[in-house]
């Protein structure tokens, strides 16, 4: 996989606003936010999409959701939003794969 900007803010050289950080996986606010509270969780692991991810890395997954869950909380958030791209035909542009979390407003079903 190549260079990605998630792996160059892994690796700082980027600036980011990082809210979470451990030895697999860091969280970050989004750039451009679609919520009053809008944070993306990343591997460490370069896997592009969530469908490049096999058995090898079922840990690694569970892990992401519960940072998300965890970091939501430390956000304030009772109810959030999780949502992952996956494929440029789900609005995916960053091929690093990443899991959004939202809340701060209400969201409607189904997405658009
Ligand atoms: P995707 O559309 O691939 O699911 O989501 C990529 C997300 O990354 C978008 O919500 C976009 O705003 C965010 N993003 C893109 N470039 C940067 C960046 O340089 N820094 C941060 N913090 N977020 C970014």
């Amino acid at each position: 996989m190549s260079d990605t900007l998630f792996s160059k803010i892994i690796d700082r050289e980027i600036p980011a606003d990082i809210i979470f950080e451990d030895d697999q996986c860091l969280a970050f606010r989004d750039i451009n936010p679609q919520a009053p509270t809008h944070f993306l969780v990343i591997p460490k692991k370069p896997i592009a999409k969530l469908s490049d991810a096999d058995s090898d890395d079922r840990e690694l997954l569970g892990h992401l959701l519960l940072v998300a869950s965890q970091v939501a909380g430390q956000e304030g958030l009772e109810d959030f939003r999780l949502n992952v791209n996956n494929g440029a035909g789900a609005s995916q542009t960053v091929f690093h794969l990443h899991v959004h979390v939202l809340g701060g407003r209400p969201f409607s079903w189904p997405p658009g």
